[in-house]
C-alpha cells in the first residue's frame, strides 16, 4: 500500500509484473516511481487499474503509463470521463459551503485528459493474483469498479467503501452519484466477507 495524504494506491507485485490499483493525484507520480524503484528490480509496472474517474484516483496514471509504457484500464463509463479529463458524474452541492469546498478541491476531482487503453467489465476475471474479479460497485460514480481476489478475500474497493465512525460504510454525500446504488454496492461487497478491504481512503482488516 502506498499512501499520500489519505489517498491510497495499491501495488500488486508478482514475479516480473506489478499492477497498480489507482494512481493518486498527478503530483504522486514521483513518490510512486520511488516506491517502484525499491521493489525487486526484475519487476516492472505492467498495468494500471482505475476504480473511477476522480482525479485523486487517476491523476498520476498518465505520467506513470508513459514512463513504464503500460496500459491503463477502467470501465467504459469511467474511461470516457478519464479520457476527456472530466468527471463521470456531476457534483451536487447542497449547501453554499459545498460549493466553496468543491472549488477548493476541484483538482481532487479532475485531472488532465488521460487515454484509457482497456475497458473492463464486471464479471471479468483478470490474470492477476491467480484471478482478480472485476466487480460492479457503481454508486459513488456510475461506472465504479472494485477488484476482488476470492481465495485470499482481498477487496480493492476504491471509494465504494469508506470509513465512517471507524467502520466500513457506503459512499454518500454531494459527491456521490447515486446513494441507493452506493448502499447496494456496499452490501454486495460486504456479503463477500472480505478479510482485507483496501479502499481509496481507508483500509480495514477483519
Ligand atoms: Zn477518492
Amino acid at each position: 500500500m502506498h499512501s499520500n495524504a489519505s489517498i491510497f494506491q495499491y501495488m500488486i507485485v508478482e514475479n516480473s509484473r506489478i499492477t497498480l490499483i489507482d494512481a493518486g493525484l498527478p503530483l504522486f507520480s514521483r513518490s510512486l516511481i520511488r516506491a517502484l524503484s525499491r521493489i525487486d528490480h526484475r519487476a516492472t509496472l505492467s498495468l494500471i487499474l482505475i476504480t473511477h474517474a476522480d482525479g485523486d484516483h487517476y491523476g498520476a496514471a498518465k505520467r506513470m503509463a508513459k514512463i513504464y509504457q503500460c496500459p491503463i484500464a477502467a470501465s467504459a463509463t469511467e474511461a470516457a470521463a478519464i479520457a476527456s479529463g472530466t468527471m463521470s458524474r456531476e457534483l451536487k452541492p447542497q449547501k453554499p459551503l459545498d460549493l466553496l469546498l468543491f472549488k477548493i478541491f476541484l483538482p481532487v476531482f479532475t485531472a488532465s485528459a488521460t487515454p484509457v487503453d482497456r475497458y473492463l467489465e464486471p464479471g471479468q476475471t483478470l490474470p492477476i493474483l491467480d484471478g482478480l474479479q472485476v466487480l460492479d460497485s457503481a454508486g459513488h460514480t456510475p461506472g465504479h469498479l472494485s477488484f476482488y481476489q476470492p481465495e485470499r478475500r482481498i477487496l480493492f474497493a476504491g471509494d465504494s467503501i469508506i470509513k465512517r465512525r471507524n467502520t466500513p460504510s457506503p459512499a454518500y454525500g454531494p459527491n456521490c452519484w447515486n446513494e441507493q446504488r452506493a448502499i447496494d454496492a456496499f452490501e454486495r461487497q460486504m456479503a463477500l466477507k472480505p478479510l482485507h478491504i483496501c479502499g481509496g481512503h481507508t483500509y480495514f482488516r477483519n
